[in-house]
């Protein structure tokens, strides 16, 4: 009786997981299909500094510009790319874009590249990096890569190595969404990194969780005494500014300070900046 239901069960569902089977199919064909027709791009976000009015960097986040859709978040796109191996194709992309990109209006900033810890599988990540580095001329030292703990969960002494090796290319290194995984203190001992970022969810209940207010302070004061930036994700008010400022938090990015934009609007409004502020030399 048991097994019939059972069976009957999958019956059932079958044409579900069909179709469900087919979607994924056509969206990975399209998804490929986006990267050849170059519909793949890079959106911007500030990170300002401590102050909250100097713009320290940027955080490059894919979107996908999609005919019908319109612009796909990567949250929809990125999981799949994963599985199906495409995130090698993108994830080369993203940096190569990021890399050109940021060349034609940064000034010292950093830009920001997340990786997927299905990239560290690929024997020439390394490799990858050096190129969009030589091929841009953006020097190493305004990269930044975002990586997150389970990075270091899987393979983590062959990830250790990598990452030791991007390092080397003088890139910096940053801790992406903590505190939301396992957030052991001892990958901070395993890994040098030069920032971590505190996941928006914390940021978010900072006024109404003394929990959240503890694991911020807690991360703060860790990172603050071993020399580590820390950048609070998702700043949307200016209640959540003052708060982490008072935390010791080094640098911020959210809603209150600029959205992620297209990177010609970002060169237009560096480039209407300068004007504003160029007062013309008198004699
Ligand atoms: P993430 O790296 O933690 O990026 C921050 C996300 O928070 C971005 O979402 C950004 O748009 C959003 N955000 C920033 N400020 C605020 C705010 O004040 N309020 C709110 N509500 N949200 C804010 P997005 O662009 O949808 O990206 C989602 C995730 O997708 C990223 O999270 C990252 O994990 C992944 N991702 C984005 N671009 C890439 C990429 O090029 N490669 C890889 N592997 N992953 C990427
Ligand atoms: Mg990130
Ligand atoms: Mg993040
Ligand atoms: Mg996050």
């Amino acid at each position: 009786e048991a097994k019939r239901n059972g069976r009957n069960r999958h019956e059932v569902f079958r044409p579900e997981l069909e179709e469900a089977a087919r979607v994924r199919r056509q969206t990975e064909a399209d998804l490929r299909c986006a990267l050849h027709l170059g519909q793949i791009e890079m959106h911007y976000q500030p990170i300002v500094d401590k102050q909250g009015r100097r713009i320290s960097g940027y955080e490059a986040l894919m979107r996908w510009n999609h005919p019908a859709r319109g612009q796909v978040s990567p949250l929809d796109f990125i999981p799949l790319a994963e599985e199906t191996g495409l995130i090698h194709e993108l994830g080369e992309r993203a940096l190569n874009l990021a890399c050109q990109q940021a060349m034609t209006w940064v000034d010292g900033e950093s830009v920001a590249v997340n990786l997927s810890p299905v990239q560290f599988n690929h024997p020439g990540l390394v490799d990858i990096v050096a190129l969009a580095l030589a091929d841009s001329g953006l020097p190493p030292g305004c990269l930044e890569l975002e990586i997150t703990e389970s990075v270091l969960l899987e393979n983590s002494s062959d990830n250790v190595k990598t990452l030791r090796a991007l390092k080397a290319l003088g890139v910096g290194i940053s801790l992406d969404d903590f505190g939301t995984g396992y957030s052991s203190l001892s990958y901070l001992r395993s890994f040098p990194f030069d920032r971590i970022k505190i996941d928006r969810s914390f940021v978010r209940d900072l006024g109404e969780s003394r929990e959240a207010l503890a694991i911020v302070r807690a991360i703060t004061g860790l990172s603050n005494s071993l020399l580590i930036k820390t950048t609070a994700e998702g700043v949307e008010t200016q209640e959540q500014l003052a708060r982490l400022q008072a935390e010791g938090c080094t640098h911020f990015q959210g809603f209150l300070f600029g959205r992620p934009e297209p990177a010609q609007q970002r060169l237009r409004r560096v480039v209407a900046v300068v004007e504003r502020d160029a007062t013309p030399i008198a004699g």
